[in-house]
């Protein structure tokens, strides 16, 4: 039992020291010690550990100020620390090597089969990682991990996909099959948790500590970031606003209630709303009959717009968050829809007291957002445990 104890602390301290490298290189030995409370002896056994391992090298040495005495920096040796990002919707997947800045190397995409078995999209998934990795000449010995986010409800303590209405999967034990195809350490979480974790640390969100994300697009849902940590509930439904309840006497939804959120503003949704009037297949179709002007489209998404700014509305008085980023299939490629959903905010929707207490903006790593989260968690779960 003691062993135990005293290997899990040399992996808490190599996890600070690593963290503070990378925060704060270049930089010393002795800053190191001061900053973490740690002996110099112990800093120096870790660095010569990380050394060892390839992930870290000396600087020349530098005078410092006065004295004339000479102290070596440390800095992380480039692309030492990579991961893979991946992120699996309906009818695509993507992935991408991300360095330990969160910088995106290389990245593909590959189309799949809505509601294909999670087995096939493994194989996928595992083919394109080789060609990747062939293709950018980068060594495969330096992925420590690969993350993946799924729209649905996620076990994260292993990884299993627990309900992916998009994905057509129940129960899935994602990140085995994807270890198999792949030899990497694999954790699985939410997409919109991951995309909302990689706006604060990498993107729009960047100095909030209470960041909300909103997705609007093949479903709808939220997520919350409170200084770096993604708050997840007891079972890491946290924000899985699809079903909240809105109206008692409106439409049957999926999951055998009526009325819920994700049937007044998803794209499923409004598009077999739309095709009432017309045999329109995409969105983008029903973006433009808005714009030239159709009324019937108008209605339709003036309508979604409205119950979108009363969502924004419901998850600020929820969380009181200091940063809201709206994205999704619905906001990202549609500057048009953004600004209308900002100013029914402003002008009407947010509760008077909250107004003004929260910034409001459109995601900054839009396509690389489920890829920079998914690979940061990956090596944040690597430097813990090994
Ligand atoms: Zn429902």
């Amino acid at each position: 039992m003691k062993k135990l104890d005293q290997d899990d602390m040399k992996r808490q301290n190599r996890s600070t020291v690593f963290q503070i490298i990378k925060q704060h290189q270049p930089i010393s030995r002795a800053a190191i010690a001061k900053q973490t409370g740690m002996s110099p002896t112990t800093v120096s056994r870790i660095i010569a550990e990380f050394s060892d391992e390839g992930y870290v090298v000396d600087m020349e040495e530098q005078a410092s100020a006065g004295r004339g005495r000479k102290s070596t920096l440390i800095r992380l040796r480039e692309h030492s620390v990579l991961s893979v990002g991946v992120q699996i919707d309906r009818e695509f997947g993507m992935l991408g090597i991300v360095d330990v800045q969160g910088n995106v190397m290389t990245s593909t995409s590959f189309a799949r089969e809505p509601g294909e078995a999670a087995e096939t999209t493994a194989r996928r998934i595992g083919g394109k990682l080789t060609e990747l990795v062939e293709a950018s000449g980068l060594d495969r010995c330096r992925l420590v991990g690969l993350g993946i986010g799924v729209p649905g409800i996620v076990n994260v303590e292993d990884g299993t996909v627990r309900l992916s209405v998009q994905l057509g999967w129940r129960e899935v034990g994602l990140a085995g099959m994807i270890t198999e195809t792949t030899g990497l350490p694999v954790v699985v979480d939410n997409e919109l948790k991951l995309k909302g974790l990689a706006e604060q640390l990498r993107g729009a969100a960047q100095g909030s500590s209470r960041t909300v994300l909103l997705g609007f697009g093949h479903g709808v849902g939220s997520a919350l970031i409170r200084r770096g940590e993604i708050y997840r509930g007891a079972t890491n439904s946290a924000g899985e606003i699809a079903h909240m309840m809105m109206n008692p006497q409106g439409m049957m939804c999926d999951c055998g209630n009526v009325g819920c959120l994700q049937t007044f503003i998803t794209i499923p949704s409004l598009l077999s709303e739309a095709r009432k009037m017309e045999p329109i297949d995409t969105f983008g179709e029903l973006f433009e009959q808005w714009q030239s002007g159709k009324r019937w489209a108008s209605f339709l998404l003036e309508q979604a717009l409205v119950y979108m700014a009363m969502t924004v509305n419901n998850v600020v008085s929820m969380y009181n968050p200091d940063r809201v980023i709206v994205s999704g299939e619905m906001i990202d490629p549609y500057p048009e829809i953004y600004e209308a959903l900002v100013d029914l905010c402003r002008t009407k929707y947010i509760w008077e007291p909250l107004r003004g207490t929260f910034s409001i903006s459109r995601s900054d790593l839009a396509r690389h957002g489920v890829l920079i989260g998914s690979g940061l968690v990956a090596q944040n779960v690597y430097f813990q445990l090994n």
